[in-house]
């Protein structure tokens, strides 16, 4: 049976905001661009729903920033926790010197359909729903295409071009067999809704007590809940049963009392595994990672999403004219590498470095913790707290959207 073949001048697997991102970008330069996704929408809401002053800026340089405002976004100037029950500010975006010094808090969907709706302005992007990658294409030593799944249907995508955007279970990574380096997790998260009401407080959460860590986003009517449990124990957790994960979630967040019932089922409760790593090499001949994909973040500080889109635009800074000239070569991939890979590895030495010495040391101990010297310290200096709001915000190496005339 012949299989069906389509051609694309890049190809790229996974629709999240790295994936989404560049085939916008690339698109909107004229490239041909095929990106799969393998469910039928973005509905997904284990999904991060941050987005930083960075990627707010670029949404400004690309001239879309005004309608994006217009989807209801949630501002949060300043972020902070409740660590044994004070209330304390970590980070005050207010002082960044761009167009919006906030976290725009808006479910991930919304942002991916946004962008969406903008690149289909562009005849060359090509979204394929409810399609998955499952292999790649590999003649004469390079990467050719992808073979792709839908409904049941094989069939090939020809491409100068692949790019694995396909998250931290790439297919693209498994399959290219990149090397990879774990940095390790010493956590999982647990993922459910509670109800929320009019009186509770408007600003997204996290509270850590007596051995619990308890992240709520706002989401309107109902908080998404994200509670660490230390990696691998969630059967152990599942064993002890539903009441005592209530009463453990009551003991670092009481006012949940009345709420806490409406987990009726583990079904109500998903597990998702923290995963932090990061490829040797991004690329091989005709083939790029991008996003998770090359690099697992961590969900501290909840930046993920952010470098996953500088990542985006640092590839179509330096594709586009590659593509353009036709002269895309596995140096055009080696730079792309070399321009991300210092950002990502800095964000991830402190994502490991708090997650060793605050998120490990609050799990194993069932006692009201101390604040932290340098939480003290961002508490007490307002000042201070412009540093992690840099770091969070904009982040090491933000990038720019280039001209292409
Ligand atoms: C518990 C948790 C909470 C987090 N919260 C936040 C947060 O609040 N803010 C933040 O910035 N970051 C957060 N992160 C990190 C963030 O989710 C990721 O860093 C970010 O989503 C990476 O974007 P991406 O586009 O590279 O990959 P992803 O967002 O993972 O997107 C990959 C896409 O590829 C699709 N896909 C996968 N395989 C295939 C295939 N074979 N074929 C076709 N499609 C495929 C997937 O369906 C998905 O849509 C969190 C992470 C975790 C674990």
């Amino acid at each position: 049976m012949d299989i069906k073949s389509v051609t694309t001048r890049c190809c790229i697997v996974g629709g999240g905001p790295a994936g989404i991102m560049l085939g916008f970008l690339l698109a909107r330069s004229g490239i041909p661009v095929t990106v799969l996704e393998q469910w039928p929408d973005f509905f997904r809401d284990f999904r991060g729903d941050t987005i930083h002053p960075a990627t707010l800026e670029l949404l400004y340089e690309l001239n879309i920033l005004d309608a994006f405002l217009r989807l209801p976004v949630d501002k949060t100037y300043q972020i902070g926790a409740e660590i044994g029950g004070k209330k304390i500010t970590i980070a005050d975006f207010s002082h960044l010197k761009v167009h919006c010094p906030y976290l725009a808090f808006i479910p991930q969907w919304d942002f991916l359909n946004f962008m969406v709706e903008q690149a289909k302005q562009y005849p060359e992007f090509n979204l394929l729903l409810q399609t998955e990658g499952v292999d790649l294409i590999k003649e004469n030593n390079r990467y050719v295409g992808v073979i792709a799944k839908s409904q049941g249907e094989q069939f090939e995508i020809r491409a100068e071009l692949v790019i694995g955007a396909d998250g931290r279970h790439s297919m693209v990574r498994e399959k290219s067999h990149l090397t990879v380096e774990a940095l390790g997790a010493p956590m999982d998260v647990l993922w459910f809704r509670l109800s929320r009401k009019d009186s509770d407080e408007t600003f997204s959460l996290g509270k850590i007590d007596l051995g619990r860590i308890l992240i709520m986003i706002n989401r309107g009517n109902y908080w998404q809940c994200g509670f660490l449990i230390r990696k691998g124990t969630f059967d152990s957790v599942q064993s002890g049963g539903l009441e005592a994960f209530q009463q453990s979630l009551l003991k670092v967040s009481p006012n949940l009392k009345d709420r806490v019932e409406e987990l009726k089922s583990w079904d109500q409760i998903k597990l998702l595994t923290v995963t932090v790593d990061h490829l040797t090499k991004w690329y091989e001949a005709g083939l790029l990672c991008i996003g998770d994909s090359a690099h697992a973040m961590s969900p501290i500080g909840g930046v993920g999403i952010n470098l996953a889109i500088q990542d985006a635009v640092a590839a179509a800074n330096i594709l586009i004219p590659a593509f353009q000239k036709n002269n895309l070569t596995e140096d055009t991939l080696r730079a792309i590498q070399d321009r991300r890979a210092f950002p990502t590895r800095w964000t991830q030495r402190i994502q490991v470095f708090l997650q060793n010495r605050i998120i490990d040391r609050v799990l194993d101990k069932s006692v009201h913790p101390g604040i932290p010297l340098p939480f003290k310290l961002l508490n007490k200096v307002p000042f201070l707290r412009r540093i992690p709001a840099y770091i969070i915000g904009i982040g090491f190496r933000p990038e720019h959207i280039k001209r292409f005339d």
